[in-house]
């Protein structure tokens, strides 16, 4: 296929995928505090601010892509100049004055706990009665968020330097091709597409989407091995799903050299299932 083909397909998909996100919104009613390149990117993660537009918070003349992302760079000081974007009017309005409405069953960016903010309580409460989640203030959400974060996130990559192993290597600057996320961040859930152009992915979900919008055969994709960051053979590796362990997209299809690891990984981490490759569907990606 030739590259711009490619491309044009690439852009074709991305742009109906998001079309049923609840986030979106047409440009014209988001108001983006940054200016030139940066304008639409989330200085976290990279995602697109147009696309995530609803979760979006503003802090210190940056603007992350949802409270997940202004979680991980305040670290946990409340960011006291924070504005949210409200979910009706769309404007940027004071986090202190917000009704956040918290895991309701309306997806939520770079979190499995959804997070929605109304300037309005009425609203808030309206929301609730459609689809269920909590009304919480700022603080009360901004501690949910901490929750995303698990006690022993930096452990297994330290561990895993100590033994050297192949990895996936990322380019600093690579981003998902479903969802526009910085990959290098990420380097536990990387996957990677190796056939006439290298595409890089945040995690084995958009990695099977991208293969099933393209019907690609399985040869030429590669996954890293949750513990050890090695890299291994889509096709030849192990999957545990539905356990509570979560990727920078949500629930993931989380990879393993051996059925053992993957088993044992299940146990501790209350996995629903282990599958191989063969057993991924695309129901199940599209369900997770
Ligand atoms: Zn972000
Ligand atoms: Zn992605």
């Amino acid at each position: 296929m030739e590259r711009r083909e490619f491309l044009i397909l690439g852009l074709v998909f991305t742009t109906s995928a998001y079309a049923q996100m609840f986030q979106t919104v047409p440009e014209a009613n988001a108001t983006l505090i940054q200016s030139g390149k940066d304008k639409y990117a989330c200085p976290n993660c990279g995602m697109h601010l147009v696309k995530f537009y609803k979760t979006s918070h503003t802090h210190e003349n940056h603007q992350y892509c949802s409270i997940h992302c202004l979680y991980e760079v305040t670290q946990g000081v409340i960011p006291e100049d924070a504005k949210v974007v409200d979910t009706i009017t769309l404007e940027l309005i004071d986090v202190k004055k917000a009704f956040y409405v918290v895991g309701s069953n309306v997806k939520g960016t770079m979190t499995r706990t959804s997070s929605y903010a109304f300037g309005s309580e009425k609203e808030a409460q309206n929301f609730i009665s459609n689809n269920g989640g909590k009304m919480m203030n700022f603080q009360e959400a901004y501690a949910v968020a901490a929750e995303d974060f698990p006690e022993d996130f930096g452990k297994k990559a330290t561990a895993s330097t100590v033994v050297p192993v192949t990895k996936i290597e990322v380019p600093k600057d690579a981003k998902c091709p479903i969802c526009g996320m910085f990959v290098a961040k990420y380097p536990q859930w990387v996957a990677l597409y190796d056939g006439d152009k290298k595409f890089y992915f945040d995690g084995v979900k958009d990695m099977m989407k991208y293969a099933y919008a393209r019907k690609l055969s399985s040869d030429k994709f590669y996954v890293s091995d949750y513990y050890k960051l090695s890299k291994l053979e889509a096709s030849q590796a192990f999957y545990v799903i539905g356990s509570n362990v979560y990727g920078p997209m949500g629930n993931e299809l989380i990879p393993f050299a051996t059925q053992e690891e993957a088993q044992s990984f299940a146990r501790d981490h209350n996995g629903q299932k282990v599958i191989a490759f063969d057993e991924i569907t695309e129901a199940m990606v599209k369900s997770l």
